[in-house]
């Protein structure tokens, strides 16, 4: 059971990008030498690392059971430190999937905390539009994700530039005297737009060499983690929760690497784009549900939404297989990008990934044969 009275430190460390959660922390008077090297906050520090750690695998920071005024303020100073980490690691990519990771986190705590149909189930909510100052007319609001929501359009565009989904554009959206309707579950989709762009503020922060350089036994297994992430999925590196491993990404094409990036760095892709990888991936024979993983990080990811196009243009509902587009196709939608002297002599990135593959096995083969070749000259 939670002490008593402890309930508002559990709630600000499970969002600790609020500006309460910011008083509370300086309130407490912990500065940041004390967060650093002091043994006290040793848990804090650890926990921390471990925000980075759960982003880095899995794409979620989980929120853990409360059960003492302690361990919330443990939790919520971890917030901090984390940031600190990945400004020292200083990779774009982590920056990224970091933010990314806590405002899905914090999503995920919102509906569920809004779902239970409990006063403070929609005190968060009224708590997330006043600290991001949206005017919302929540005179309907219940603990139903269908609930109706209004807000005004200035801010709901202020919060969607990135939401490529056709669903989101206004124009789709019933407008009424200047207020966009929602349901209460996509107004919560548009607060994780607002929560990212919040955490992302910032970060990297500018933290001087000398601090980063005394924190290096937290970042130090942290950059071991990411390395082997990267050797066991590639360059172009893109991993799913489920481990498996991309045929061969070394040798993907250029427009497919850079798609595969921006998807795993949760930047919103065109629908042509997310059309060409998933054709393409298909092609090379990864399954629906892996490819679905992939699509995990996207930031308007609806499982639901992306398992019925996928298995569309997988056509494993009677409807047409499709191939990945040729390069004129991926050219017309400006999707060809990057291009190097391999797509010179291809007309389609199927052809460059099997042009690439052969090159990579030859010489590879090449390079096994060279100390064969030594010895027998030696004889
Ligand atoms: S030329 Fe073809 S393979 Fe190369 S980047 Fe463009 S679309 Fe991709």
């Amino acid at each position: 059971m939670m002490e008593e009275g402890v309930t508002e430190e559990a709630r600000l460390c499970f969002y600790p990008f609020l500006s309460a959660a910011s008083n509370y922390v300086e309130a407490l008077g912990v500065t940041l030498d004390d967060l650093i090297t002091a043994a006290t906050f040793e848990r804090a520090r650890l926990r921390g690392k471990e925000r980075v750690r759960e982003a880095i695998r899995e794409g979620t920071v989980r929120k853990p059971v409360i059960m003492s005024t302690a361990q919330a303020e443990m939790e919520l100073l971890s917030y901090p430190f984390a940031r600190i980490l990945v400004s020292c690691i200083g990779n774009a990519h982590l920056v990224r999937r970091y933010a990314l990771s806590e405002a899905k986190s914090a999503y995920n705590k919102l509906l569920e905390d809004s779902s239970t149909g409990s006063s403070a189930g929609t005190d968060i909510i009224y708590e997330m539009a006043q600290e991001f100052d949206i005017q919302v007319d929540f005179s309907r609001l219940s603990h139903m994700e269908h609930a109706p929501v209004q807000m005004p359009f200035v801010d709901y565009l202020r919060f969607t530039s990135n939401l490529r989904d056709k669903r989101w554009k206004l124009v789709n959206r019933g407008l009424e005297k200047g207020q966009v309707n929602l349901r209460k579950g996509e107004f919560l989709r548009v607060i994780q737009e607002a929560i990212y762009a919040r955490i992302s503020k910032d970060l990297p922060l500018d933290v001087p060499g000398v601090l980063c350089e005394s924190i290096r036994k937290y970042t130090r297994d942290i950059e071991a983690e990411l390395e082997e992430r990267r050797k066991k999925f590639g360059d172009s590196g893109f991993e799913t929760s489920t481990g498996f491993l991309v045929k061969d990404p070394s040798c993907f094409p250029p427009c497919i690497t850079a798609i595969l990036s921006n998807l795993k760095d949760g930047v919103n892709v065109p629908h042509t784009a997310r059309f060409a990888v998933t054709a393409f991936l298909l092609n090379l024979g990864l399954t629906v549900d892996e490819i679905i993983e992939i699509y995990k990080n996207s930031p308007d990811f609806d499982e639901e939404r992306t398992r019925y196009q996928v298995v569309h243009i997988a056509g494993a509902q009677g409807s047409t297989k499709y191939t990945a587009p040729s390069c004129s196709t991926m050219r017309t939608y400006g999707n060809c990008v990057d291009n190097d002297d391999v797509c010179e002599k291809v007309n389609h990135p199927l052809s460059y990934y099997k042009r690439r593959l052969k090159l990579k096995q030859k010489q590879k083969k090449e390079q096994q044969d060279k100390p064969k070749e030594k010895v027998e000259g030696e004889k």
